[in-house]
C-alpha cells in the first residue's frame, strides 16, 4: 500500500528532501546537527586562520567527485569540516583585524535561520507579503536616521558595490533625462556627449566607482580623482578646482561621491562643504557610507556624519558596521521618483497597472529580480537589541583604535600614518637604517608570517607607493592586549627578517 501525505494526499515513497510539512521534523533534527557543528567550532577555534596556503587547500579537494553523492548528512558534514571549516577564516576571533568583516550579532544569524527556509523573494509583494513591509520600514528607518526627508526611498542591495553602481547609474540617467535633445538613457542609450561625463571622488574613494563607470559605459576615464588633505579627506578646494577645470574643458561632472569612512583610513570627507559645492553646481551628491554608516547608531559619534542629510543618494552597508551577516546593505535616495531609472515593468511580474494600483513591488527599485530577504536580519536585531546597542559596539572599536594609535605612536620602531578617524589603524614597522625597498619587503614578510603562523590576520595597503600594514577594528571583543600581542609578534618576525638579511647587507656594504 502506498503511504499518503496527510496534508496533500500524495504518495510519499520517493519523497525528495524538500522542506515541507512531511520533512519539518527532519529539517529540525538535521539543522540541529549543523548548528552543533558550528557550536563545536566556536568552542575550539583558537586562532583566526590556520595559515593554509591555496595549494595546500586545493589538495583537499582532490578525489572529491561531485557526481558521487554521499547520500547522508553526517559524511557530508565530516567532509565539509575537513575542506572548509578546519581552515576557514574566523572573523569573530579577536586577532582577526584585517578587512571590513565584522563579527555578527546573534539576532542577525537567527534571522538567517528563518529567512532561508521560508525563502521569500523580495522582488514583488506577491512573493514576500509582510516581508516587503519589513524591508520598507528599515529603508524608512535608515533614511530617517540620515535625515533624507519625507520623500526618501531606497532598497536593500547585495552590498556597497551594488549600491554605488545604482547611485552612479541614477546620477548618469538623471543627467540624461534633463537633456533637451535626448529622450532618456533607458530607451535611447547614452547621450551623444557621454565621453565628457565625469564622476568626481577623492583619490582614496572605493574602487567600485571605477568598476561602476566601466559598467555604465563611461569607462575608467570618467572617474576624476580629487586630492585629499593630509588626513585623507577630500579637499574641498581641490574639488572646487576640479569642477572649474571641468567647466573650462567642457567636461560634464554628473556626480560627486563623498566617502564617509574610506576603506583604508576610515576618513570622512567634509560633507557640509562638499554638499554646498554640489548644490552650487547642481551636481548629484552621493555619499558612500558603506563603512561609516554605523555612526548613524552612535550617540557619541553621530555628529561625524553631519552633512550626510544633504545627499541625493547614500550607500549603507549593514554587513560592516551594523554587525550583520553578509549580505545586508542598502541604497537610499532623497527623491523616490529618481528610482524610476531602474524600473522596468514586466507583464509576468510587476506590470505597470500593479504599480498604479499601489502594490509595493520592491523590484521596481532594484537591479536585482529574485532577492534575498536580508532585511529580516536588521529587523530582528533592532527589535531585540536596538540601535543604541549597535552604536555602542561600534564606539568601542573606534575608541580601541585611538588607544592602539597612542600605544603604537610611542613605539620607536613604528611609523603610524594618522590618528584614526574611525576604526582602522595604518602603520608600518620601521626599524632604523633600512631603505624603502627593504621596508616594503620587511612589512610584506611580517604580514605573511603572522598569517602563516595563525597568530593574527592583518591587512596591508599602499600609501605613496610604500607598503603599510593595517588593523581594521570591528570586533568589540578585541582588547588592547590582543593588539599589543600582535605588535610584539610583528617585532619578533621583523627582527628575524633583519637578522636573515644581515649577511647579505654586510656583503653589499
Ligand atoms: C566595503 C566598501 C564598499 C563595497 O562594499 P561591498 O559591500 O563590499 O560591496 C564600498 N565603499 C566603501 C567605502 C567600502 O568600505
Amino acid at each position: 500500500m502506498i503511504q499518503t501525505d496527510g496534508a496533500f494526499g500524495r504518495p510519499t515513497r520517493h519523497a525528495p528532501p524538500l522542506l515541507n510539512a512531511r520533512h519539518a521534523e527532519d529539517y529540525w533534527q538535521q539543522a540541529t546537527r549543523c548548528i552543533d557543528l558550528v557550536r563545536r567550532k566556536m568552542a575550539s577555534v583558537d586562532r583566526p586562520f590556520t595559515g593554509a596556503h591555496p595549494e595546500e587547500l586545493k589538495r583537499l579537494f582532490e578525489g572529491i567527485d561531485l557526481d558521487a553523492p554521499l547520500g547522508e548528512l553526517r559524511p557530508a558534514l565530516e567532509e565539509l569540516e575537513r575542506v572548509y571549516l578546519d581552515d576557514a577564516v574566523y572573523f569573530h576571533h579577536p586577532r582577526y583585524v584585517a578587512h571590513l568583516n565584522c563579527p555578527i550579532v546573534l539576532p542577525g544569524i537567527l534571522a538567517e535561520a528563518i529567512l532561508a527556509p521560508i525563502n521569500s523573494s523580495l522582488d514583488t509583494f506577491d512573493q514576500s507579503a509582510g516581508g516587503t513591509f519589513i524591508e520598507q520600514s528599515l529603508i524608512d528607518w535608515t533614511a530617517n536616521r540620515i535625515g533624507l526627508g519625507q520623500d526618501a526611498d531606497g532598497v536593500f542591495t547585495s552590498g556597497g558595490t551594488q549600491s554605488n553602481l545604482m547611485a552612479l547609474m541614477i546620477a548618469r540617467d538623471h543627467y540624461g533625462a534633463a537633456l533637451a535633445d535626448h529622450g532618456d538613457n533607458k530607451h535611447e542609450g547614452l547621450p551623444a556627449d557621454y565621453r565628457r561625463l565625469r564622476i568626481l571622488g577623492s583619490e582614496v574613494s572605493h574602487f567600485s566607482l571605477q568598476k561602476s563607470a566601466a559598467i555604465l559605459g563611461l569607462g575608467y576615464q570618467a572617474v576624476m580623482p580629487v586630492a585629499c588633505d593630509d588626513h585623507f579627506r577630500m579637499d574641498p578646494a581641490a574639488l572646487k578646482a576640479r569642477l572649474e577645470e571641468c567647466l573650462a574643458m567642457s567636461l560634464i561632472p554628473i556626480a560627486v561621491v563623498a566617502t564617509a569612512g574610506t576603506t583604508d583610513f576610515g576618513s570622512i570627507d567634509p560633507l557640509e562643504e562638499i554638499a554646498a559645492l554640489c548644490r552650487a553646481h547642481g551636481i548629484w551628491l552621493h555619499v558612500d557610507a558603506a563603512y561609516g554608516g554605523g555612526l548613524l547608531c552612535s550617540r557619541r559619534y553621530r555628529h561625524r556624519l553631519a552633512g550626510i542629510e544633504h545627499a541625493d543618494s547614500v550607500t549603507v552597508d549593514y554587513h560592516k558596521t551594523f554587525f550583520q551577516p553578509v549580505s545586508c546593505s542598502a541604497f537610499l535616495v532623497r527623491r523616490r521618483s529618481d528610482l524610476r531609472h531602474v524600473t522596468h515593468h514586466a507583464d509576468y511580474l510587476n506590470p505597470l497597472c500593479q504599480a498604479e494600483a499601489g502594490t509595493p513591488d520592491q523590484v521596481n527599485k532594484s537591479l536585482q529580480t529574485t532577492k534575498r530577504f536580508d532585511a529580516l536580519k536588521l529587523w530582528l536585531t533592532l527589535r531585540i537589541m536596538g540601535a543604541d546597542a549597535l552604536g555602542e559596539m561600534f564606539e568601542r572599536v573606534i575608541d580601541l583604535a585611538g588607544e592602539a594609535h597612542d600605544e603604537l605612536a610611542r613605539h620607536p620602531a613604528f611609523e603610524v600614518l594618522l590618528d584614526p578617524p574611525m576604526s582602522t589603524l595604518v602603520f608600518r614597522y620601521r626599524p632604523a637604517d633600512l631603505c624603502e625597498t627593504e621596508l616594503d619587503e620587511l612589512n610584506a614578510y611580517v604580514r605573511a608570517a603572522l598569517s602563516r603562523n595563525g597568530e593574527a590576520v592583518i591587512a596591508a595597503t599602499r600609501v605613496d607607493d610604500k607598503r603599510y600594514l593595517k588593523f581594521t577594528l570591528l570586533n568589540p571583543d578585541t582588547r588592547l592586549e590582543d593588539l599589543t600581542a600582535i605588535v610584539e609578534r610583528i617585532v619578533h618576525h621583523g627582527r628575524a627578517w633583519c637578522e636573515a638579511q644581515a649577511p647579505t647587507r654586510a656583503a653589499a656594504s
